[in-house]
C-alpha cells in the first residue's frame, strides 16, 4: 500500500476529487470536491487510495462536518505523516430544493491534524494552495 518517500518532505496535495454523499438529514444530495493534503514521514500514498477513502466514507449518510473528519482521520491513522489537511466544498441539495433556493452556495468544512493544525505556516501553505 504505501511508497518511500525517497526524501520527499513537502506538503503532498490531492485536489478536487468529486464526491457525492447524502445529507443525513434530508437524504438529499451533497456534491462536491475533497482536497487532501499531507506531509509525508517516511512513506506516501496513491493518489487512489486517497479518492477511495474519500467515497469510503461518501458513500454513508453524511453530515459534511463528519465526513471531513472521518477522512482525516483515518488517513492520519493509516498513513501516519507528521500531519493531514481535509477540505470539503460541497453543495447541498436540501440547500437549493427545500424552499431556501440558494443555488449556487456551497458549504466549505475543513479538518487539520498534526502539522497542519499545530504550525499556521504549514496550513496557510496548503489553504494558499487550493485557492479555493
Ligand atoms: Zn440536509
Amino acid at each position: 500500500m504505501f511508497d518511500e518517500t525517497a526524501g520527499y518532505d513537502e506538503i503532498i496535495t490531492l485536489r478536487d476529487i468529486p464526491f457525492q454523499s447524502f445529507c443525513e438529514h434530508h437524504l438529499a444530495p451533497i456534491t462536491g470536491f475533497a482536497h487532501i493534503g499531507y506531509l509525508p514521514k517516511g512513506r506516501v500514498v496513491g493518489i487512489s487510495k486517497l479518492a477511495r477513502v474519500v467515497d469510503t466514507f461518501a458513500r454513508r449518510l453524511q453530515i459534511q462536518e463528519r465526513l471531513t473528519a472521518q477522512i482525516a482521520d483515518v488517513i492520519q491513522k493509516v498513513l501516519q505523516p507528521e500531519g493531514v489537511a481535509v477540505v470539503l466544498k460541497a453543495t447541498h441539495g436540501c440547500m437549493t430544493t427545500r424552499g431556501v433556493h440558494k443555488h449556487g452556495s456551497s458549504m466549505v468544512t475543513s479538518k487539520m491534524l498534526g502539522c497542519f493544525r499545530d504550525n499556521a505556516a504549514t496550513r496557510h501553505e496548503f489553504m494558499t494552495g487550493l485557492n479555493i
